[in-house]
């Protein structure tokens, strides 16, 4: 994905967000997402941003408040590690795809397909001691073309008497 395509994905996400969320919008989270695309870094940190951040006159306290609605609306992960102090980083969530499949246990045809309602009970499920990322699901089945060779072949053997 580039810095752009990045950006728009984000941009989405969060008007969705919003909307969901009756929040308002403000230029700040935009600018922000905006700065944060570019940096152009799987892994980032507050730093990567601060001086972009400094530019476009954003608070610190925005900056906390935008980083955390991101993450709530999964535009991005925070992950928190220390390396002797506590840092905070961040990464896209975007980038990590959730994948919906349906598979054919006889020939192995896949195919992807997509369920809003699927989507929304597996984001919203709570884990015990677990914080979700992304999710696969799969689908196992026959698929229309070895349902009809079976149906075939089924047949075939009545006539034949078998
Ligand atoms: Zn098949």
């Amino acid at each position: 994905m580039t810095s752009v395509e990045r950006y728009e994905k984000a941009l989405g996400v969060l008007d969705e967000y919003i909307r969901a969320h009756k929040l308002r919008h403000t230029f700040e989270r935009e600018a922000l997402l905006k700065i944060i695309a570019e940096v152009n870094k799987p892994i980032f940190t507050v730093h990567d941003i601060d001086a972009k951040r400094e530019d476009q006159h954003i608070s610190v306290p925005t900056l906390y408040n935008s980083l955390n609605l991101f993450v709530s609306a999964r535009i991005l992960y925070k992950l928190e590690r220390t390396h002797g102090v506590q840092v905070e980083q961040y990464k896209w969530a975007l980038d990590a795809k959730d994948s919906m499949r349906v598979i054919c246990t006889r020939c192995g045809r896949e195919a992807n397909f997509n369920d809003p309602a699927v989507n929304r009970i597996l984001h919203e499920r709570k884990y015990a001691n677990f914080i979700p990322a992304h999710f696969s699901v799969y689908v196992y089945g026959v698929c229309k073309t070895c349902r009809r060779l079976l149906i075939q072949r089924n047949s075939e053997q009545m006539v034949n008497g078998k």
